[in-house]
């Protein structure tokens, strides 16, 4: 019997695997005692980890933050490869046409929460090593998957194996797309405030610090009124009302990811270089160097001082993301993706001086820095040989401004399981995994173990 005969030959057993995984929320939650991220969460990991031993393998809980599956044939030389995968999901939300936390198959698709993001691929992983082990393929190494269980909450998961355990030298993760994922840029997340000029009464705009704004507003001491709605007339995405004493300004946007800020439409920097043009100055002097900094349609950081590129992972992008305002200031914050030739260090060097030069006051960043592998090293190598075998296509390695499960993973790439051109609604309602390609990963992954350890 081959890899493939095998695998296709135990769809139902992974059918009700993931009907098993997807039946349990598995979204943060109180924790308790070994189950940090709650009771759901745990749950998931054990059943994960019950299947695994009960299919042959030697299996560890890392008390509830993840666990892991070895399996190290007699006469091989150590551990080789990790597949790292999680278990946790987001929650359900709006506008499902079936259970989210039910497999439901039907039109030659399996939907639920966590098919594609990424308990489906968890079962691909478990009965692909299944498949090397039964079918005896010979491996010179082992294989270690990795189950985490907080991948959607910042991956205190891995934080934890880390302090417990070694990752192994190479290690893909199953959890973005096709090819291979090898360049994720760098990313900061900076805070800074600026007093406000005394006729602008409030500003806001913007949710999410990972997002371009799709909406921003400001209030106007009501005695430039009309100053202000006669500004705004005729202006694209603008719109300004009086309403009870107050001139009210709002600019409507359009959101996009940031580490894609082209295809959207940043509201708040919208309605600041609106509001720099009002001819209503007293104090204007932070609010327009605002807007010559951040100037509206801009994301390459140009005016910043930070426009910078290279070959391998692009152009650095920034968004000015969230703006409030509380006591007389304004308060904001950005996200910046920084291509691998830079630092967090560097960018905030830059970015600190050029604020305060203006005068705004830089007040805290956090960030994580670029992540890369090499494209030419054998994993890659390997994992392309066997993309190929299957798709007929020369996939070549691929560059992103998120970042993924490997993200600071030495030696670690992303691969699979999403195809381009399908719209697998990942964190979106009726999410799934088209059948055929639950199948064909589970061969893929088996395949990249005898490449990669055979
Ligand atoms: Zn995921």
């Amino acid at each position: 019997m081959d890899i493939k005969e095998f695998i296709n030959g135990k769809r139902e057993e992974m059918t009700e695997l993931l009907g098993r995984l997807v039946s349990c929320r598995s979204i943060r939650d109180k924790a308790s005692e070994g189950k940090p991220f709650g009771e759901e969460t745990a749950r998931a990991l054990n059943e994960m980890l019950d299947k695994a031993e009960e299919l042959g393998f030697a299996v560890k809980n890392l008390n509830g933050y993840c666990g892991y599956v070895d399996f190290v044939p007699k006469g091989a030389d150590g551990i080789k490869l990790g597949i790292l995968c999680h278990l946790d999901v987001v929650p359900a939300g709006e506008g499902w046409t079936v259970a989210p936390f039910e497999l439901t198959e039907k039109d030659g698709k399996l939907y639920g929460r966590g098919t594609t993001d990424d308990k489906g691929p968890s079962v691909s992983a478990l009965y692909a090593l299944y498949a090397i082990k039964e079918l005896a393929v010979e491996l010179k190494s082992g294989v270690r998957l990795i189950f985490g269980a907080d991948e959607e909450n910042g991956s205190s998961d891995i934080a934890y194996y880390l302090t417990k355990e070694k990752m192994p030298p190479m290690t893909f993760t199953p959890d973005a797309q096709y090819p291979v994922i090898n360049c994720e840029k760098g990313m900061m997340r900076a805070a800074f405030s600026l007093p406000l000029p005394k006729w602008l009464l409030s500003f806001s705009g913007g949710q999410v610090v990972n997002a371009v704004p799709s909406y921003a507003i400001a209030e106007i001491d009501g005695k430039y009124a009309d100053e202000v709605i006669a500004a705004a007339d005729g202006i694209e995405n603008i719109s300004a009302v009086k309403e009870g004493g107050k001139a009210v300004v709002s600019f409507k946007g359009r959101s996009a990811h940031a580490s894609t800020p082209d295809s959207g439409i940043n509201a708040v920097t919208g309605l600041i270089g609106f509001l720099s043009k009002l001819d209503l100055c007293e104090n204007g002097g932070a609010l327009k160097a605002l807007a010559n900094l951040f100037p509206f349609g801009e994301t390459d950081g140009r005016s910043l001082g930070l426009k910078m590129s290279d070959k391998l992972s692009g152009d650095l992008t920034e968004v000015l993301s969230i703006a409030q305002t509380r006591e007389g200031k304004a308060f904001f914050r950005m996200d910046i993706r920084f291509p691998i030739c830079s630092s967090c260090a560097q960018i905030w060097e830059k970015l600190s001086a050029t604020l305060s030069e203006n005068g705004i006051s830089p007040d805290e960043h956090e960030g994580s820095e670029p992540h890369y592998t090499d494209s030419d090293s054998e994993l890659v190598r390997s994992l392309l040989k066997v993309y190929k075998r299957f798709t007929k296509e020369d996939g070549g390695c691929i560059s992103i401004g998120g970042g993924t499960y490997v993200h600071g993973i030495d030696g670690g790439v992303a691969f699979g399981v999403e195809h381009e051109g399908t719209d697998y609604r990942i964190h979106g309602a009726d999410e799934f995994v088209p059948t055929a390609e639950f199948i064909e990963n589970t061969e893929i992954f088996a395949e990249a173990i005898r490449e990669i350890c055979g």
